[in-house]
């Protein structure tokens, strides 16, 4: 009897040394793989449906052969007074990403003075909410035709009235950019509905191209959300976004830009869990 005991704990032990080496070993191989073996994503998003982006940033990733996403943030007045122009960048292959009816943020927070009393998300509901973003679909559906989309939680706020409304909302989307961070550390655990995203105000061309350079050496993902393009509020240059464009395009065997819809249909498909 005692020595089966030892037995068994003997070939416990073996077998648990066994299984750690092959999760270590699979670990190595699990590499997240893109498409056509390139080295890392890079989304191109763009904020709040700002003149800007369609005077700047839309003629230059068309320039270069590559698409971004566009939020639109809908009641802003910019979205009804060039609508074809949003129309036109969704016919080239850019996305129209959902950024809310109204953005409304938590006007508690610090910094928040912005923020307007009837837009103050403490004061919504999850509920309220919830139909907003599911309006705000609608929408863009009838601008762009497309049932598969994202969105990026205005101010990256994820409650109203004090609780989760982005779980509420989830079901909506392909994926969500909701926390903050240059790179994604790791393609597998990434939670596609909790996507960090940087937000490159002031940036240089060179600062933009080394957060590319830090997706590239970990085989991830870098996620970028723009404001104004030369001009706007919270801006980047246009000579520092077209720097960072023309590089993207220079290496595109490493570099996969795309529509951050078309990225996470992939990387929720390659997943390894
Ligand atoms: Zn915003």
């Amino acid at each position: 009897m005692k020595i089966n005991k030892k037995h068994a704990l003997i070939r416990f032990i073996v077998a648990g040394l066994l299984l750690a080496s092959t999760t270590y070993a699979d670990d190595a191989a699990q590499a997240f793989k893109w498409p056509k073996g390139q080295k890392a994503a890079v989304s191109l998003a763009y904020d709040d449906a700002l003149n800007s982006q369609l005077d700047h940033a839309i003629p230059a990733l068309n320039k270069f052969g590559l698409r971004g996403t566009f939020y639109l943030q809908l009641f802003n007045p910019v979205v009804d007074q060039r609508l074809a122009e949003w129309r036109a960048a969704a016919k080239k292959g850019h996305e129209l990403g959902n950024h809310t009816l109204f953005h409304q943020c938590s006007k508690s927070k610090p910094g928040r003075d912005w923020v307007g009393v009837h837009r103050d998300l403490d004061k919504m509901s999850v509920e309220q909410m919830k139909d907003q973003v599911i309006m705000a679909n609608t929408m863009l559906y009838s601008i762009d035709g497309k049932r598969d989309r994202t969105f990026t939680a205005p101010c990256l706020d994820k409650e109203a009235g004090g609780k989760n409304y982005i779980d509420a909302v989830k079901s909506e989307f392909v994926a969500i950019k909701l926390e903050s961070g240059n790179v994604v550390p790791d393609m597998n655990k990434l939670d596609p509905y909790a996507v960090p995203v940087a937000f490159p105000a002031d940036a240089t061309g060179q600062q933009l191209i080394d957060i590319v350079k830090e997706a590239a050496a970990k085989g991830t993902m870098a996620n970028f959300t723009f404001h104004g393009v030369g001009g706007d509020h919270l801006s980047v240059t246009v000579e520092a976004h077209e720097e960072l464009l023309k590089y993207l395009a220079a290496n595109k065997n490493i570099y996969w830009v795309d529509t951050f819809v078309n990225q996470m249909k992939y990387v929720k498909a390659n997943q390894k869990k």
